[in-house]
């Protein structure tokens, strides 16, 4: 007999009809089981949906019903617990939920035929090859020791606010081997924000779990894995064998029937959110999915991101997570680096490199220790110039400079990729003495090796080789990592004690353990004290925090690591936290600036951004939009008081306002009610989908809403 059955497809955003379509099978099919159906003139994949949540299938009509093409057999049915992740992550992020569900799921369960799926998944389940194994656990630190029991008795979720180096991981490790030993089927999330840093943390997962439940225990999810690599982790994760995931943000999603602990390890990192199509917390919503599942959640940072950090001020004045606090690092590297703020007023106009920051690079490199410098800029100057004339290397397509890069004398564009070679003379006047502008990585990499001519490697001058060896530079940022497989081999190479001193990018800042590395310093960190994005400093306080963790951490060298660095701001507030290794201080003094602005986490935000030909159309799109809530929706039933809440500010051109010949404008959502905020944007979606075919509109390509924006 057959019946009715809503499936939730991947149906083009706002289409007339809704993303739960109803197909007929032969049999009813439990919510959640994976099935394919006709869809136009194709077949697709498809989830049996509860109706309910993700909006009612609708009138439809019984004669044009089609038949479901098969169930993906073997495949058990996604948990209603993920079904409703999806259903809030849609909800909240303003999307449709057959977009973000279906785009959840490995795209391998899309493409492969019945046949190539049945032969996956009849592949041999490995073999639990694991038995007995003694773990080689360290003994916790007191510390650690307190973190890991508060997180057995509270329900969280948790900030574990440790200092880089204090442990955090092996508390995880901990927490996890704890659970996975009292409950036979338990899961376990642990996220990562960059997938340089998945392999690392693979490699100490499996080091611990494999000798106890296999190879297969352990498993990554995150894009950079082929799609056949990505099916079998996610069939790995969803049918339990998987016990333990590993990923980026994109694994708040993995199908994990039995999870019971999430980690979001550097829960501040900006990559937990993503910048295209459903612009998601993954952070955010492994706290919510935490709560769905009955899992706990532990949010790990040594500077948390101030939304974590309010949130976990103490309960009697609301706080809703629970800080544990690890401030001691671990063992001998116990000492904190030494930060040093090097006034550049002090300094020759122009230098790049203070003299004493150069003589302290000498003397390290001298013992044989490592050196790391960082500049948030690559390339080797911002932009080239005509002294004579004025020219700029403006890139044609976008309202930006071209970056000038040496190596291989083109001009750049960093935001449309147009490139060209550097020309010999000025475009406008035919001057030929066009001169770099500011400075990039590429050229304090060139800067260094000048500075630092005369110095030998240590070690290297002996009676056989009295000329001894050249220091060796090596530059990490996104350009000298381009190809697959550069990042890992450049990484080896510091590890490995080939490079003395390395140059780059906030790349190198984050998360990589170099332990021999006793000296970092930031070239020019000041633009960051006068962004016009509020929140700058929270990031620059971070980055710097990280890379002082990344000093000194072998013990064995016994040396003080320092942190330099250069401002000509050395009074600045935020330079006198970083040297007290005074988080706490920062976060406290940047709250209460938020508290009297009102920026979040005191009010919730959300941006409309819209594409258009021309910035008119761009702007004209969001103000008509704009002034329909305005004027209208305040007409609709029961909407005054919502309205009242909210700030809805005028269309302005973005930061970079063309990009690619594409203008783009953006508009900002502000309301003291996260809730109030969500209700207004639920209906106003329809709005902004009307005005969209307005005449002034004409010219506009896409729009999109941001919920929770990082950068404003
Ligand atoms: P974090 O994640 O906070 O940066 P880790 O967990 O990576 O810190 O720990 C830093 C170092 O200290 C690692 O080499 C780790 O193996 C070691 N370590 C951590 N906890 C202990 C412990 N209880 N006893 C001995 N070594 C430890
Ligand atoms: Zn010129
Ligand atoms: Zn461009």
């Amino acid at each position: 007999m057959s019946c009715w059955l809503p499936v939730l497809v991947n149906t083009p955003a706002h289409a007339a009809l809704g993303p739960v379509l109803t197909y007929q099978s032969e049999q009813t099919l439990p919510a959640g089981t994976l099935v394919r159906v006709p869809l136009g003139s194709r077949e697709t994949l498809g989830v049996v949906w509860d109706g309910a949540g993700a909006g009612a299938t609708g009138e439809f009509d019984p004669a044009k019903v089609r038949a479901i093409a098969g169930a993906l057999e073997g495949i058990a049915p996604l948990t209603a617990q993920w079904q409703q992740l999806l259903t809030f992550a849609a909800s909240y992020y303003q999307r449709s939920v057959g977009e973000v569900a279906l785009a959840a799921l490995p795209p391998q369960l899309r493409e492969l035929s019945p046949e190539q799926m049945a032969r996956r998944l009849k592949r041999k389940k490995p073999a639990e090859g694991a038995s007995g194994a003694v773990l080689a656990t360290p003994a916790l630190t007191p510390e650690q020791a307190t973190a890991v029991g508060q997180i057995a008795s509270h329900p969280g979720p948790f900030l574990l606010f440790g200092a880089t180096g204090s442990g955090k991981t092996e508390v995880y490790l901990h927490c996890v081997h704890k659970l996975l030993a009292a409950d036979p089927d338990a899961q376990a999330l642990i996220m990562v924000p960059e997938i340089n840093l998945t392999p690392q943390l693979e490699e100490r997962f499996k080091a611990r779990f494999a000798p106890l439940y296999g190879e297969h225990a352990v498993v990554s999810l995150h894009s950079g894995m082929t799609n056949p690599q990505r099916l079998k982790a996610w069939l790995a994760a969803h049918g339990g064998v998987a016990r333990i995931v590993l990923g980026t943000r994109m694994a708040v999603f993995a199908s994990l029937p039995k999870l019971r602990l999430i980690v979001v390890d550097e829960e501040h990192d900006p990559s937990y959110k993503s910048s295209e199509g459903a612009r998601y917390s993954a952070r955010d919503l492994a706290v919510y999915r935490g709560k769905l599942e009955g899992a706990k959640v532990i949010l790990g940072s040594a500077t948390p991101s101030l939304e974590s950090w309010h949130h976990s001020r103490p309960a009697e004045d609301g706080g809703r997570y629970l800080r544990l606090h690890m401030p001691s690092r671990v063992g001998e590297a116990s000492r904190l680096p030494l930060v040093r703020r090097v006034d550049m007023n002090h300094q020759p106009r122009k230098a790049v490199f203070s003299t004493q920051l150069v003589d302290a690079i000498k003397e390290r490199v001298a013992r044989g220790e490592q050196c790391m410098v960082f500049l948030n800029r690559r390339g080797y100057a911002p932009v080239l110039a005509c002294d004579d004339c004025g020219w700029k290397s403006e890139c044609p397509h976008c309202s930006a400079f071209r970056v000038f890069h040496k190596i291989d004398r083109t001009l750049r564009c960093h935001h449309c990729g147009f490139t060209e070679r550097v020309p010999r003379a000025c475009p406008t006047c035919g001057n030929v003495d066009i001169s770099p502008i500011g400075r990039g990585t590429e050229q304090l990499e060139e800067h260094l090796a000048e500075l630092l001519v005369d110095v030998r490697r240590a070690g290297s001058v002996t009676p056989e080789n009295p000329d001894g060896e050249h220091l060796r530079i090596a530059r990490i940022d996104a350009d000298s990592t381009r190809l697959k497989g550069a990042l890992e081999e450049q990484l080896a190479a510091v590890h490995a004690g080939d490079v003395d001193v390395l140059v780059g990018t906030q790349m190198i800042a984050k998360g990589h353990d170099f332990r021999r590395i006793t000296l970092v310093a930031a070239v020019n960190p000041d633009g960051a004290l006068f962004s016009s994005d509020f929140r700058a400093p929270e990031r620059l306080f971070s980055l710097l925090m990280q890379a002082a963790g990344r000093a000194g951490r072998d013990a064995a060298l016994g040396a003080q690591s320092e942190v330099w660095i250069q401002t000509f701001q050395p009074a600045h507030p935020l330079y006198a936290a970083l040297k007290a290794h005074d988080y706490p201080a920062f976060a406290t003094q940047q709250l209460l600036e938020r508290e009297q602005a009102a920026m979040p986490p005191f009010s919730a935000q959300a941006l409309v951004r819209a594409d258009a030909k021309t910035q008119e159309a761009a702007q004209a799109f969001l103000n008509a939009a704009r002034t329909f809530a305005q004027t209208e929706m305040l007409q609709w039933e029961g909407w005054p008081p919502v309205l009242d809440q909210l700030t809805l500010y005028p269309a302005v051109p973005m930061t970079i306002q063309r990009i690619a010949n594409v203008e783009r404008a953006q508009m900002l959502i502000e309301s003291p009610s996260r809730a109030a905020l969500q209700q207004f944007l639920n209906g106003w979606q329809n709005v902004l989908h009307a005005t969209r075919g307005q005449p002034e509109c004409k010219g506009l390509i896409r729009w999109a809403i941001d919920v929770d924006p990082l950068a404003i």
